[in-house]
């Protein structure tokens, strides 16, 4: 695995491989667990060349939010990856993907302003720059997302096809702990029993995805029961629980099989976010070695 940091040396390795193979190329902020891991390997086994980017981007942070805190285990990091056979490891730096001057951002309408958007005020916007970024300077034919984070592949899917961007965006299923909750940088923050209060999101997902297969049709009384659960839970309101359209994210009156329930809930100093495809199993795959 060969590791770069200069943007000019990046696009150079990047550029070779695309001449040759299919270059499959994986965002991240790192602090990698198996969830970045099974992008990495549904990337190495689509691609010829699998490209992983860390970068913890502060445009996609709220001046409350724990940007200074996110953990950097570099070298561990690095470890994961040549186990997973990633190929290039790009390392960037703020001072070259914003330098002195930087001006531009990408603003999208719609669903930016709901659920994830709603709670982090500029979140996406600094989401969608960072990308747009990244694709331009790697320039893959494959884009690897995880689904955990089920608005953002929405709106990176509506970017790329607003700006006919050329790489294709594939979304991968969310990875899961043994119990049940979805792996995140961010479960490293929570205590053993703000751990089990988490565990309420996927208890609200199941409890809804039972209900639909009983029959429940309607939008407002799944959200309903997904609250329900979430704040007996975590012991407060959650940030958002709904049903929605899986395109648009617009609020589902009459729920159909691939709409969508979303929940957030901050839970301890975290805010843990996880989703569920209506009418599919939801899965906890055992972890690869
Ligand atoms: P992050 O480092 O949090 O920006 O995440 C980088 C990529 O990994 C994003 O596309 C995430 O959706 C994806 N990801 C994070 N957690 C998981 C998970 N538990 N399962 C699958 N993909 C994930």
């Amino acid at each position: 695995m060969k590791t770069l940091r200069q943007p000019d040396a990046i696009r150079a390795a990047c550029r070779a491989a695309a001449a040759t193979g299919r270059l499959g190329f994986v965002p991240t902020m790192g602090a990698l667990h198996e969830g970045h891991l099974s992008l990495v390997r549904r990337a190495r086994a689509e691609c010829d060349t699998v490209a992983v980017s860390i970068f913890v981007n502060p445009l996609q942070f709220g001046p409350q939010e724990d940007l200074d805190a996110y953990p950097r285990p570099e070298a561990q990091d690095a470890e994961l990856l040549r186990g997973a056979r990633a190929d290039l490891l790009l390392l960037l730096r703020e001072a070259d993907m914003y330098p002195a001057g930087f001006a531009t951002a990408i603003r999208q309408d719609g669903s930016t302003a709901l659920y994830e958007g709603h709670a982090r005020p500029g979140h996406f916007e600094g989401v969608l720059t960072v990308v747009a970024k990244l694709l331009n300077l790697v320039a893959p034919a494959r884009a690897y997302f995880g689904r955990k984070d089920y608005q953002q592949t929405v709106v990176v899917r509506r970017m790329v096809t607003d700006l006919d961007m050329p790489t294709e965006i594939v979304v991968c299923d969310t990875v899961r702990d043994a119990d049940g909750l979805a792996l995140s940088s961010r479960n490293a923050y929570l205590s053993a029993d703000e751990r089990r209060a988490g565990l309420s999101l996927v208890a609200a997902l199941a409890r809804a995805e039972e209900l639909f297969e009983q029959g429940e049709r309607s939008g407002p009384r799944l959200a309903a029961e997904l609250r329900r659960v979430l704040t007996e839970g975590v012991g407060r309101e959650p940030d958002y629980a709904a049903v929605v359209a899986p395109d648009d994210l617009a609020a589902r009156d009459v729920v159909q099989a691939g709409d969508v329930a979303l929940v957030a809930a901050p839970v301890g100093p975290a805010r843990l976010l996880d989703n569920h495809v209506l009418g599919t199993p939801l899965r906890h795959p055992p972890h690869e070695a």
